[in-house]
């Protein structure tokens, strides 16, 4: 499996000091309410079925979510809007994701991120993002033969990924779609195989939800468009 095999090289990475140093830092200085567990504070790896037809694109772990529980967006406030849509459309098994063990699985989705470390202000630079971009590139080769549809949560991912989709041989439309929540882009494969669907979703951080200017039920609504897209 060439994406367990990604995985295990990803969760050494230490190419960006500044969030090597952060993700650790959130592992010492834990949350009060985290301050007897064991942080994971390695690169967070991406998630679902290595034959996916559906990806979602987030931004990069929380410190005191991914960062500490070590799966995507597992124990933070994005992941309980996130995997109750995904369980409410039937591609989860279960509505809540709160730690490794608890046996969540997903069906056709796969939960990838520009970013696989913790960032402070859950903001990267432009380079930390440059230098993640080859784990982004790698996963979505690898997903390549079943990939048909990606919703991609938030500007930064938008950004992320089309000049990975560019450089892997999608031709995109110029200028570049811009991001936002309903955006919808097809892009036909110059192999001519199947056409490749991109959604934008404002991500559901736990600012974005509480300002309302995201709900549950708008990214529901988006992801369940990206499903139907993908075929599932
Ligand atoms: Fe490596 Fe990506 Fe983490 Fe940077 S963000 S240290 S490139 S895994």
């Amino acid at each position: 499996d060439h994406l367990a095999e990604l995985d295990a090289n990803l969760v050494t990475c230490r190419a960006c000091p500044r969030l090597v140093a952060w993700r650790e830092e959130a592992g010492r200085v834990r949350r009060r309410a985290f301050a007897d567990q064991e942080y994971w504070a390695r690169p967070v790896p991406d998630f679902g079925p290595p034959d996916a037809a559906l990806a979602v694109v987030g931004l990069a772990p929380a410190a005191h979510g991914g960062n500490r529980t070590g799966r995507a967006f597992t124990g933070d406030p994005s992941g309980d809007v996130l995997y109750a849509a995904l369980h409410s459309l039937g591609l989860a098994n279960q509505p809540t994701a709160r730690h490794r063990g608890d046996g969540l699985a997903l069906r056709g989705v796969r939960i990838t991120m520009p970013v696989h470390c913790a960032p402070p202000e859950n903001r990267p630079t432009p380079a930390e993002r440059d230098t993640c971009r080859p784990w982004l590139a790698r996963e979505l080769e690898l997903l390549r033969p079943t990939l048909r549809a990606a919703v991609v949560l938030g500007g930064f991912g938008w950004q992320a990924l089309l000049p990975v989709l560019a450089a892997a041989g999608w031709r995109l439309p110029r200028p570049r779609p811009p991001f936002g929540h309903g955006a919808r882009v097809r892009l036909a494969d110059p192999a001519g195989g199947p056409e490749l669907h991109l959604l934008g979703c404002y991500h559901p951080s736990r600012r974005n939800v509480s300002t309302g200017r995201v709900t549950p039920q708008m990214v529901a609504d988006v992801l369940r468009a990206g499903a139907a897209a993908a075929g599932l």
